[in-house]
C-alpha cells in the first residue's frame, strides 16, 4: 500500500508519534513504500497514494490548496490528530476578534490586505473535503495509532467509536459532591476516586474512548477531552455538544445543568479547548459558521 503522511499547520505533534513508533514505523516504511513525509523523506511532490495521514488545520490558503490536492491524490484521506478531527487547540484561536488575531500576530496596524489569503475562522478539514477516517487525539498515543494503522493498512479503515473515556476509566465511584467544581491549583483530588464526583471538570463522559482513560487512570488528573466528543454527543438524538456537556455534568456531579454552566469560569477552556472549531459548536453562535469564512483567492 502507498501511504503518505502531511501536515497542514500545527504543531507536528502526531508526526513525532509517527517517529516514536521507531521500529514498527521504519518496518511500515519498509513494507508500505511510505512515498511522501516531508518530515522524513526528501520528496517534494505529493504522488497519488492509497492511504494519507493529515495532520493540521486549515488556517491559511496554502493549507487549503494543499488539503485539496491531497484529496485528489489519496484513495482514503485519515485525519490524524485532534486538529485535523475537531480543529483542536487552535481553535481557540476564534475567542478573539479576526481583527484582534492579525493584530496579534502581525503586528498593530496589520490589516486584512497584507495578511497571507486565508480562513478568517478555523474548521476542522472534513468541513472542506471528504474524510474516510478520524484518529483524534492531541497527540494520539502510540498503541491507538498503532492498532489504527494495522487495521487501516490491512484495507479496512476503522469506522467511529462510541463509547467514552469513562467506560475505560479504573477509577472508582463515591457519592458527588455538590459543593461545586473545585480546580486542581486549589485542591488535591483523592487516589483512585473518580474527578467528577470530587467536583473536579472531568470531560470523560463527553470524550471518546480509546486512550485508555491515561489522565484520570494514571496520573490522577481529569480528562480535558483531547479525544474529542464521542459520537453520542455529535449525532442524533443530542448534536448539541454545549447542551449535552451540561447535562452530563449534571448527572454526575448532583448539580443542575444550570449550575454546572455558571460554575464554570471558562467554559470554552473547561469544556470545549479540543472542539471549538466543530461545526455543531459554532452553528449555534449568531450568523453560524458562514460569516467565518471567506473564498480563499478561488
Ligand atoms: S492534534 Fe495536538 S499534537 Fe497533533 S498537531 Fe494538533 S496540537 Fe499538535
Ligand atoms: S468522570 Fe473522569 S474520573 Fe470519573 S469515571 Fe469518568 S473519566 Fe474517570
Ligand atoms: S484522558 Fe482525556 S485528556 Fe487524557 S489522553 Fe485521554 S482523552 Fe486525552
Amino acid at each position: 500500500m502507498r501511504v503518505a503522511v502531511l501536515s497542514l499547520s500545527s504543531c507536528t505533534g502526531c508526526q513525532y508519534v509517527l517517529l516514536s513508533l521507531e521500529e514498527y514505523f521504519y518496518t511500515l516504511i519498509g513494507e508500505n513504500a511510505v512515498s511522501y513525509a516531508p518530515f522524513l523523506l526528501d520528496q517534494k511532490e505529493l504522488p497519488e497514494v492509497d492511504l494519507l495521514l493529515l495532520e493540521g488545520t486549515v488556517r491559511n490558503g496554502d493549507d487549503f490548496r494543499r488539503l485539496r490536492e491531497a484529496r485528489q491524490r489519496a484513495e482514503k484521506l485519515v485525519a490524524l490528530g485532534t486538529c485535523a478531527c475537531f480543529g483542536g487547540v487552535p481553535g481557540l484561536a476564534d475567542m478573539v476578534s479576526e481583527e484582534r488575531m492579525l493584530r496579534m500576530r502581525y503586528g498593530e496596524g496589520a490589516t486584512f490586505e497584507q495578511a497571507p489569503p486565508g480562513v478568517k475562522r478555523l474548521l476542522p478539514v472534513d468541513a472542506y473535503v471528504s474524510v474516510d477516517a478520524f484518529l483524534p487525539g492531541c497527540p494520539p498515543g502510540e498503541e491507538l495509532l498503532k492498532d489504527f494503522l494495522k487495521l487501516a493498512l490491512s484495507g479496512n479503515l476503522p469506522s467511529r467509536m462510541g463509547a467514552t473515556v469513562c467506560s475505560e476509566c479504573k477509577v472508582t465511584a463515591s457519592p458527588p459532591s455538590r459543593d461545586g467544581f473545585r480546580r486542581l491549583l486549589s485542591a488535591v483530588p483523592e487516589d483512585g476516586k473518580c474527578l467528577l464526583e470530587q467536583g473536579f471538570i472531568c470531560m470523560g463522559p463527553l470524550t471518546r474512548d480509546g486512550c485508555g482513560a491515561l489522565c484520570p487512570s494514571s496520573f490522577g488528573v481529569p480528562c480535558g477531552g483531547c479525544r474529542g466528543p464521542c459520537d453520542e454527543v455529535l449525532l442524533p438524538p443530542f448534536q448539541d455538544p454545549c447542551l449535552e456537556t451540561l447535562r452530563r455534568l449534571a448527572r454526575a456531579t448532583g448539580l443542575s445543568p444550570k449550575a454546572v454552566g455558571e460554575q464554570a469560569k471558562d467554559p470554552a477552556h473547561s469544556f470545549f479547548k479540543y472542539c471549538l472549531a466543530e461545526p455543531l459548536l459554532r452553528r449555534r453562535r449568531p450568523g453560524g459558521t458562514a460569516r467565518f469564512l471567506y473564498r480563499l483567492g478561488e
